[in-house]
Formats: C-alpha cells, sequence, structure tokens
C-alpha cells in the first residue's frame, strides 16, 4: 500500500472510531486459544470488510483499561510507519489506540 492511501485509510477508519462504531472490546483474549479464534473470524472477513475487522478487533481511538493499553506498547506496532503488522489485521493506526488483539 502507498503511504497515500496508508493515511487515506487511517483518516477513514478515525472516522469510523470517532463516530461511535461499537466494537467489541469485550471479551479480551486471555489464552492462545481465545487468540486464535478472533484471528480465526479476522480471516473469515471479506478482505474489504473494514468495519467488521473493527468491530470484531474491538478497536478503540483511545488508550484502553485501568493500565491504559496503547497500540505504542503493542508487539504489533511498527512505530515509524504507524502501522499494525499483525496480518490478520493490517491496517494504520495511531499510537493511542488500541484494539484487544494487543500483545507485549
Ligand atoms: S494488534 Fe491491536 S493493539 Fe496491537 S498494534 Fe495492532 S491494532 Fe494496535
Amino acid at each position: 500500500m502507498r503511504p497515500e492511501e496508508e493515511d487515506r485509510l487511517l483518516e477513514k477508519i478515525r472516522h469510523l472510531l470517532e463516530s461511535g462504531l461499537k466494537t467489541q472490546t469485550e471479551p479480551f483474549p486471555e489464552t492462545h486459544i481465545e487468540f486464535a479464534r478472533i484471528l480465526d473470524e479476522l480471516r473469515a472477513l471479506p478482505q474489504e470488510d473494514l468495519r467488521a475487522k473493527l468491530v470484531i478487533g474491538g478497536f478503540t481511538h483511545t488508550p484502553y483499561g485501568p493500565d491504559q493499553m496503547r497500540c505504542l506498547e503493542c508487539m504489533y506496532y511498527l512505530v515509524h510507519r504507524k502501522w499494525c503488522d499483525l496480518p490478520e489485521l493490517a491496517v494504520p493506526v495511531e499510537p493511542d489506540w488500541w484494539c484487544r488483539l494487543w500483545r507485549i
């Protein structure tokens, strides 16, 4: 994806989240099996279904929970590209966003 396409996609995601899209932030996957189940759900989506990806991923446009978890501390976050490198997501994200696939 070209940088300008990534910028456009980032703005689209921002708009969806700021408009109040209800996403499945819970339950947070506590085990590998639960984590893998969410990845399976994401893989089953049509490639272009961005909204469903955000919903199933449980995206928020703010830090999340009492620990204020953020993409910035997640092992999948590419800081310089502002990108989520988890293949099932593969979307641009801001450092202070979050989703329930968060891992350190
Ligand atoms: S997996 Fe979720 S928390 Fe981690 S970088 Fe990707 S979107 Fe952010």
